[in-house]
């Protein structure tokens, strides 16, 4: 990735995208706008090491439909920074590697769901990513908060900003399981992430 050289604000947005879907671009959409953040950047994990299965789709498949999915969207980009590292994938790493492309001159926000929120304290580093990043945590529908409580009931000290954001229910999960039983996906991702999906028979049993 080409380092920007007009950029201060950026959101880290990092997931395993598999697919990518509606409820990922409304929110990164909503942090920019609130934020005023100059890009979100759409970081591909290559092995989440908290997930309880592996992803269906490749590394290589995930991140074309992350492309897609944001080519043509001036503020949005792909970053593959987690898939060139190889192995598991720790975002303590991905805002590493991203601050030494990106620059001291860029205040980096950290992105993520309520979900990813609730299961923070686990996560590898977690001062240190709040010294590389500011976490903000935006609404999901269906689950709440509570990464603040466990918090403090361990000896970390986790500062979140939470936003509500647009509550799209809609998930990865929702669209492999639709695409298996020959249900519609267009509604809840992109036409171009879709026709991906179908050409590559993706999510299929
Ligand atoms: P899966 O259904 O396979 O678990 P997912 O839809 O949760 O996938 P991920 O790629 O695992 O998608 O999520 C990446 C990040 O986006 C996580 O921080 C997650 O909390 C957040 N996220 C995903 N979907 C939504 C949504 N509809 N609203 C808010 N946050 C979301």
């Amino acid at each position: 990735m080409t380092p920007p050289t007009d950029i201060k604000t950026i959101g880290v947005f990092g997931g395993t995208f598999d697919p990518i879907h509606n409820g990922h671009l409304a929110i990164a959409e909503f942090v920019r706008l609130k934020l005023s953040l100059d890009r979100v950047i759409f970081v591909v994990a290559n092995d989440q090491w908290l997930r309880k299965y592996p992803p269906e789709a490749s590394a290589t498949d995930r991140f074309k439909m992350v492309e897609l999915a944001v080519k043509n969207r001036t503020y949005f980009s792909a970053s593959n920074v987690d898939i060139v590292r190889h192995g598991h994938t720790y975002t303590i790493d991905t805002l590493r590697d991203l601050h030494a492309q990106l620059g001291d001159s860029v205040v980096m926000k950290l992105i993520i769901g309520t979900d990813a929120a609730n299961s923070f304290h686990q996560w590898k580093c977690v001062e240190e990513i709040q010294s590389f990043a500011t976490v903000v945590v935006v609404g999901r529908p269906a689950i709440r908060v509570n990464s603040p409580l466990l918090g403090s009931d361990l000896d970390i000290d986790i500062q979140m900003e939470y936003l509500e954001g647009p509550m799209v229910d809609v998930s990865a999960t929702m669209i492999r399981n639709f695409n298996k039983c020959h249900k519609q996906i267009e509604k809840l991702t992109t036409q171009a992430v879709t026709d991906y999906i179908k050409t590559k028979g993706l999510y299929l049993e």
